[in-house]
């Protein structure tokens, strides 16, 4: 009786799949940009990455069949903003959806008039608070990938800003940082970011931010979090203090002993 019950057991258990060296030295390989990490940070993301490919189903659509390599990605990513947070920060979500590339979404609208309108919408990525977390998958090696652009980051930081119901740039912050401290530095660095996209229409060609980040408090958390990740010394020169804000909020130090965080108390 053991050896059917052995059979079937482990695939019907909800505890987390291991995750073969192989596998991981060939996402970790994909994932450059990742690595500053400690191999104590390394070992925590690997951990992490495990809890959460056992936790949240990742399903492909519009005809996009996943593989290990895309799930353990997905999953790495996704476990970079909660790192040390535990994967208890998405418990309010269970599934990623995975597109290939930008997907569109028929959307609907009920103007004052009560008249319906339909469109679609051309989408990365879209994080719902009750899940699911939508997201456009790139091979990381894609060379039209945009610098200091990351869409799985994107979204699933936007599912943390969601713990208080809104998408307003403020996530459930831990015991060491005060709410006060978070609104005022990103309210300040938010206004400036928009000020200066408004002042020179050009500069958005030029800043090393993507000016999608000025559409709403929201968008601006999200936005510095890829850049925080994906182009840290870009995020660090414009806006230090979200900078290191973010690296006590994520734990987590890309710059290293070079970045402002480092001269810090
Ligand atoms: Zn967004």
């Amino acid at each position: 009786m053991f050896s059917v019950f052995s059979r079937w057991w482990p695939r019907r258990s909800p505890s987390s799949p291991q995750i073969s060296a192989d596998l991981w030295d060939a996402v970790w390989r994909s994932l450059p940009f990742l690595h500053w990490m400690s191999p104590t940070e390394q070992a925590l993301l690997r951990e992490r990455s495990r809890e959460l490919l056992g936790l949240k189903q990742i399903n492909g659509a519009a005809g996009l069949v996943l593989n290990d390599h895309i799930r353990l990605s997905i999953a790495l990513q996704a476990a970079l903003p909660i790192l040390h947070r535990g994967c208890e920060a998405y418990r309010n979500w269970a599934e990623i959806v995975v597109y290939p590339g930008d997907f569109i979404i028929p959307r609907q609208e009920v103007d004052e008039n009560g008249v319906v309108h339909e469109y679609e919408e051309t989408l990365l990525g879209e994080a719902w608070i009750e899940g699911p977390v939508l997201v456009a998958w790139f091979e990381p090696e894609d060379g039209d990938r945009p610098e200091g652009i990351n869409v799985l980051i994107h979204e699933f930081v936007h599912t943390l800003d969601m713990g208080n119901g809104k998408v307003d740039g403020v996530p459930t912050l831990p015991a060491e940082i005060s709410y006060k401290e978070w609104q005022t530095t990103f309210a300040a660095a938010f206004t400036d970011f928009a000020q200066r996209l408004e002042a020179d229409p050009g500069w958005a060609e030029e800043s090393p931010l993507d000016p999608y980040g000025a559409e709403n408090p929201g968008e601006f958390l999200a936005v510095m979090s890829e850049h925080f990740f994906e182009t840290p010394a870009a995020l660090a020169r414009l806006y230090p203090d979200v900078y290191r804000l973010l690296a006590r909020y994520f734990g987590l130090d890309p710059l290293g002993p070079s970045s402002p965080g480092a001269s810090q108390p």
